[in-house]
C-alpha cells in the first residue's frame, strides 16, 4: 500500500532534530511521497531546500499563509516566483483565508490570496488552499480566478455540506486531515465523506498539527508526523465504506495528478 502525504510542513522547527527520522518512518509506514507546504517566503524556501535534497520522495509549495498576509509586501511575491521556478514546487500556497483568528487584517489576506491566485495562474501551476471562518470571501475571490487555474484542493476541509458542495461545483479537490480521527469534531466531517468523488479526495496529515486523536498511544510531545497518515486513510475510508487499499489506490493517484508527479522515485 502506497500514500502521499499532500500536506506535511517539514520545515517547521518542531522538526528540526529528527527531520530524516521522520521522514524514515513515514517511508517505512508507506508514505512514499511527501508535500512539503510552505507557509511564508521562509517557510517556503526551507521547503523548496528540503524537496530539493530528497528529490523523487519530497516535493513542496511556495506560498504565503493568510497568518502570515501581513507579511506579504510586492517582494515577497517576487520571491515566490523565483521560488516556483524550480521543478520540486508542485503547487502555489498555502494561500487562502483565515478569519477565525485574525492574524493578518481581511484586506491583507483578501490581497495576498488574490496575489497567489494570479501567480499560479502565470505560472500555471495548482494552487494549495486553506479556508477557515471565511467560506464566502473565500469563494467570491477564488471564483474570479478558478477558470484559469489548472487546479485548486481546500486542504484541511472541515467544512458543511453546503460548503462541500460549493467547492465541488467549483471542480476543487478536498484535503482531509486527522480532524477526521476526532471522535467529537469529526462526526460531521465523516458523514460527508461518501459525498466526495473518488478522484477529488486525497489524504493529509498537516503535521506538526492535527495529531489523530484516536492513537491508542499518543506521544506525549503532541507532534504529528507524516508516519500517521494510514490513521488518516483508514477513518477516511471507513467514512467512505470501502477498503483502505483502494482508498490508498485513489488518493495516491489523484495526488499524482494534481501535483503532476510521476511514480515514486521518478525526478
Ligand atoms: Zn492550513
Amino acid at each position: 500500500m502506497e500514500m502521499i502525504d499532500i500536506g506535511v510542513n517539514l520545515a517547521h522547527r518542531r522538526f528540526a532534530e529528527d527531520r530524516d527520522a521522520v521522514i524514515a518512518r513515514a517511508l517505512a509506514a508507506g508514505v512514499r511521497t511527501m508535500i512539503v507546504t510552505g507557509t511564508s517566503t521562509r517557510a517556503s524556501r526551507e521547503a523548496r531546500a528540503l524537496a530539493a535534497a530528497k528529490r523523487g520522495t519530497l516535493w513542496s509549495t511556495a506560498g504565503i499563509h493568510p497568518h502570515e498576509a501581513r507579511h506579504a509586501p510586492p517582494a515577497e511575491i517576487e520571491e515566490l516566483r523565483e521560488l516556483a521556478r524550480h521543478p520540486v514546487v508542485r503547487a502555489i500556497g498555502e494561500c487562502g483565508l483565515d478569519f477565525d483568528r485574525m492574524f493578518s487584517s481581511q484586506a491583507e489576506q483578501e490581497r495576498a490570496f488574490a496575489q497567489q491566485l494570479a501567480l499560479a495562474t502565470e505560472l500555471g501551476l495548482p494552487v494549495f488552499l486553506h479556508e477557515r471562518a471565511a467560506h464566502a470571501r473565500f469563494v467570491a475571490i477564488l471564483r474570479e480566478h478558478r477558470s484559469r487555474l489548472p487546479g485548486a484542493v481546500v486542504h484541511c476541509f472541515t467544512g458543511t455540506a453546503a460548503e462541500l458542495d460549493v467547492y465541488l461545483s467549483l471542480d476543487l479537490h478536498i484535503g482531509i486531515t486527522g480532524w477526521i480521527c476526532d471522535e467529537r469534531r469529526g462526526v460531521p466531517l465523516r458523514a460527508l465523506i461518501p459525498r466526495i468523488p473518488r478522484d477529488r479526495l486525497m489524504i493529509e496529515t498537516d503535521a506538526p498539527f492535527l495529531i489523530p486523536r484516536n492513537l491508542a498511544d499518543r506521544p506525549a510531545s503532541g507532534r504529528n508526523e507524516p508516519a500517521l497518515l494510514p490513521h488518516v486513510l483508514a477513518s477516511v475510508a471507513r467514512a467512505a465504506g470501502r477498503p483502505a487499499e483502494m482508498v490508498a489506490d485513489e488518493t495516491t493517484r489523484t495526488a499524482r495528478a494534481f501535483f503532476s508527479i510521476g511514480q515514486a522515485g521518478d525526478h
